[in-house]
């Protein structure tokens, strides 16, 4: 059974920070960050629901006029998330043009701004077209705990870092896979259909056991269909096994307190994707600059129990040696294996 979602870097390691996660089963996307996005597609662009900005240095917030551009008379709305004066920006980047047209353009476009406060608060503000992008106050946006966004199958938890400013880690968590059992389908006597979309988002969404759901396959003998309850076909052929969680982490120091932070965030995420600036060498310009080394990365990943590292938001100093800054990360990171292996062995 595949993932819920599909997160690739925007750029390469050397370029601006973004994360694109594309849904399997849906035309949708989540991006995380809305630096330099030019190479993607105005599709990709329009599949976009919701977007997470972890700061606004530019090279973290400068795109957000080529995604403008690219939503302006085609998309109805988008949500960007952002920390403390996000909602503020937001407004100066709007009111920076001029907007004496848009208002007639026949598809209005909403920007549905959310602003994570560092004292809890969740504060909103819309922007319409439709009003030339004047500012208008929303209910403020629910938040419990770090849960910065939920829904149905999936949440985004985040947290602040400092990076001399507070700048926001994020994790995307799919809240449980439904796997069938082929197995067990065959010997029911059924076929896959697009029914099984709908069984897991029954027992995902937690519905009655007693709902229905139509079971409707091909086979060489042709159409066939029956009706089942959710609960009887739970218990035959679908096993639930947690879903992936993925960490976006990048600009912040390396203190006690960060890794601190990450490691309450984002224990045992499945796949982490952090900021590797610096090598080792130069952990004096790291700490005044505000980022990690890929030592430090490393280290973290370590501490959080992260399965697998992607490193990336390279410094352009080491152009031409990621291997170096890549190698780094990974010494530092599964030096874990050999120390948990040392500590089976001690314990036996
Ligand atoms: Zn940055
Ligand atoms: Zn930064």
């Amino acid at each position: 059974m595949h993932a819920l979602f599909k997160p690739w870097l925007v750029n390469d390691a050397f370029g601006d920070p973004g994360l694109y996660v594309d849904f399997c089963d849906e035309r949708r996307a989540l991006l995380f960050d809305l630096g330099d996005i030019s190479r993607l597609l105005p599709g990709q662009l329009m599949r976009l629901s919701h977007v997470f900005v972890t700061h606004t240095h530019m090279d973290h917030f400068s795109g957000f006029d080529h995604l403008l551009r690219v939503m302006l008379g085609r998309k109805a709305g988008i949500v960007m998330f952002g920390g403390p004066n996000f909602l503020e920006q937001v407004e100066h980047k709007l009111s920076a043009y001029t907007w004496n047209v848009v208002h007639r353009y026949e598809v209005e476009l909403v920007i549905d701004a959310r602003e994570i406060g560092v004292d809890g608060s969740g504060q909103r503000a819309l922007f319409s077209s439709r009003r030339r992008f004047a500012r208008e106050a929303g209910p403020p946006f629910e938040r419990s705990d770090d849960v910065v966004h939920n829904e149905a199958t999936f949440r985004v938890r985040g947290r602040f870092v400092d990076h001399d400013i507070p700048c926001v880690a994020y994790v995307l968590e799919e809240k449980a896979r439904v796997n069938v059992a082929k197995d067990r389908l065959a010997a029911l006597g059924v076929s896959t259909g697009a029914w099984l979309r709908e069984l897991k988002h029954a027992v995902l969404t937690g519905a009655p056991d007693e709902s229905p759901i139509e079971v409707r396959w091909r086979d060489r003998h042709g159409e066939h269909a029956m009706t089942r309850q959710v609960g009887e076909l739970r218990h035959l052929i679908v096993d639930i096994v947690p879903g992936q969680r993925i960490g976006y982490v990048t600009d912040l120091r390396y203190t006690e307190s960060n890794v601190e932070t990450l490691a309450e965030l984002m224990h045992d995420v499945d796949l982490l994707f952090i900021e590797s600036v610096f090598l080792d060498e130069d952990k004096a310009h790291g700490l005044r600059k505000n980022h990690l080394t890929a030592g430090q990365a490393g280290l973290i990943a370590r501490r959080i129990g992260a399965r697998a590292v992607v490193p990336f938001h390279f410094s352009p100093r080491y152009e031409g040696r990621s291997a170096a800054l890549i190698a780094e990360v990974q010494a530092a990171w599964s030096a874990t294996s050999v120390q948990t292996h040392c500590d089976q062995r001690r314990g036996e």
